[in-house]
């Protein structure tokens, strides 16, 4: 699955002001891609004014009006057991 995060590029463009910085994606290592069967933490606004969380498999939240400001975070090392 493609990372939502990068959208597949393996990096962000990240803009300070005039300048740019490229910053390697951690939530896919630079892969471009999730996999389907990884537990990530991800979160949206459901558009009632909360915020969902949830833990569990990359969503196909691309073009989904229900999943406005969706994000994917990082597997952190700690959340491995
Ligand atoms: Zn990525």
């Amino acid at each position: 699955m493609i990372c939502f995060n990068c959208k597949g590029n393996g990096f962000l463009r990240l803009r300070f002001e005039s300048e740019q910085a490229i910053e390697q994606c951690q939530v896919c290592n630079s892969s471009g891609e999730v996999k389907d069967d990884e537990y990530y933490s991800q979160s949206w606004d459901d558009g009632l004014g909360s915020c969902s969380v949830y833990y569990g498999p990359p969503l196909e939240a691309e073009g989904d009006e229900g999943f406005k400001n969706y994000k994917i975070y990082p597997i952190k090392a700690s959340d491995r057991f």
